[in-house]
């Protein structure tokens, strides 16, 4: 039988760290098992459902590369198939139509909980009885699936284990609302029917729904699926992943600088492992991937370990890979690459040094951006009366070069050193400054060759320029 899992996600927000991991989970034991991945949005609840979201959950699925083989299926264009199973199990008598109204099923309620009971729907309460009894054919009603009294139910989780729950642990579940919209837990039966869901991935927080959704497949004559409930991620103090501890949504990812394949192989790490590996490539997890070695127990994000990995992609990718996504960031600053180097260049030189894409393309900014001033720290120690013969050799020999070469560069300052029997350090400081406006940067030869020769000669005679102020307001 083809494996075939899915993500359903509903549209209330955008694309959270939680469901992606997730998504990706879902994702990778579809590939492993070279089965397909369906993507479903579940959106039957009117109110909380958005198209703003909606478009939020594909953008990050898309930013991730989690590509989906069927779908996205929506819910609310289901509604017929989920009533044609409703009258069906009515007419089975495997569901009735409950008249019992709200309020009176609050009173039960609190009653329940003030004698200290769970609160569950009771259809022998006198109340109830009575209520059902008064309805008239207008009542207002509401559909109950009628949950098997006796017996357990089983199932082995894959995360969890062998799970027990007794039938009389669990009340009869409303699968049709008295606006006639059908309920999460019957609709997702369906659909995972309907479309040969053989494993559904999902969050722990659904793990109680899961032996009502059995007996609703037990009930449709439906395969039981196998299940894989992960454990919650925690935020770096312990407590429920949430805002508080910073970016949760996909995007902001995007937005903070990283590469969607560190982020993935971060949240391949939170919760699923292979021995102590840490670094997966998108082959390598989807050959190493199974439901079995997801962890039972909660993780903890840990912003340092991503920014760890962020470094070792930009590093490492294919700097083709890393332009791709590098390219929306300088966007966002303005920074126009027509003119001036490669952008896989300018990766392969800076990348190492750079932990997020902002810092990459604040990195790259001067190979293609003019600047009017220096940074002041870096001006101030390098930019001194002193480096000025430095410079002026140094901008002399740079003129006179005829072929821009690094090796040539590195030339002209070795001989400027030579000749004004300098150090290194006081020829090439003073031209990094000039050339790119501040202190820190990769070997200044290589930096002068991509930056190019006219850029350079007027960055030089810039830096002269403000030396010559500086000594005349002295
Ligand atoms: N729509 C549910 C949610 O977003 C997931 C349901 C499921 O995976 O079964 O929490």
């Amino acid at each position: 039988m083809t494996v075939k899992t899915r993500f359903a996600p509903s549209p209330t927000g955008f694309l959270h760290v939680g469901g992606a991991r997730t998504a990706l989970y879902s994702w990778l034991f579809a590939k492993h098992m070279d089965g397909e991945f369906v993507l479903r949005i579940e959106d039957t609840d009117l109110e909380r459902s958005t198209q703003e979201a909606i478009d939020a959950i594909l953008e990050g699925m898309e930013w991730l590369g989690l590509d989906w083989d069927e779908g996205p299926y929506y819910q609310t264009k289901r509604f017929d198939r989920y009533n044609q199973l409703i009258d069906q199990l009515l007419a089975e008598d495997k569901a009735y139509k409950c008249y019992c109204p709200k309020l009176l099923l609050e009173e039960l309620r609190e009653e329940q909980m003030a004698a200290g009971l769970k609160p569950r729907y009771d259809a022998k309460h006198p109340k109830v009885v009575a209520a059902n009894a008064a309805a008239t054919e207008d009542s207002p009603f509401v559909i109950r699936f009628r949950n098997p009294k006796e017996g357990t139910v089983v199932f082995d989780d894959k995360v969890r284990g062998h799970i027990e729950i007794a039938n009389s642990e669990l009340d009869d579940l409303i699968i049709r609302r008295t606006d006639g919209s059908p309920t999460y837990n019957f609709c997702v039966v369906v659909d995972d029917w309907d479309m040969g869901i053989t494993q559904v991935v999902r969050g722990e927080d659904h793990i109680n729904n899961t032996p009502r959704q059995i007996n609703i497949y037990d009930a449709l004559g439906a395969p039981v699926p196998e299940f894989a409930h992960c454990a919650m991620i925690l935020g770096d103090d312990g407590t429920k992943l949430s805002k508080r501890h910073g970016a949760v949504s996909v995007m902001q990812y995007r937005d903070e600088g990283y590469l969607p394949q560190a982020l993935l192989n971060y949240l391949v790490r939170l919760g699923w492992s292979h021995g102590d590996q840490e670094i997966f490539s998108m082959e390598e997890m989807i050959k190493l991937f199974s439901l079995g070695s997801i962890s039972k127990s909660p993780s903890a994000f840990n912003t340092d370990k991503l920014l760890w990995l962020n470094n070792h992609y930009i590093k490492t990718a294919e700097p083709e890979y890393v332009a791709k996504y590098l390219q929306w960031h300088l966007d966002q600053k303005g920074i126009d690459t027509a003119n001036g180097p490669a952008i896989t260049d300018v990766i392969k030189l800076v990348g190492e040094r750079c932990n997020t894409l902002i810092e990459l393309a604040e990195q790259s900014r001067y190979f293609y951006q003019d600047f009017s001033e220096f940074e002041a720290g870096a001006a101030k120690k390098h930019l001194r009366p002193v480096a000025k013969d430095a410079l002026a050799l140094a901008l002399a020999k740079v003129e006179a070069l005829a072929e821009w070469t690094t090796e040539n560069l590195h030339k002209v300052i070795a001989e400027t050193c030579e000749e004004l029997e300098v150090g290194m350090g006081k020829v090439g400081m003073p031209l990094r400054v000039a050339v790119t406006g501040q202190g820190q940067s990769p070997s200044v030869d290589a930096v002068m060759m991509m930056v190019g020769k006219e850029r350079v000669i007027a960055r030089i005679n810039m830096a002269l320029a403000f030396i010559a102020e500086r000594e005349a307001n002295a």
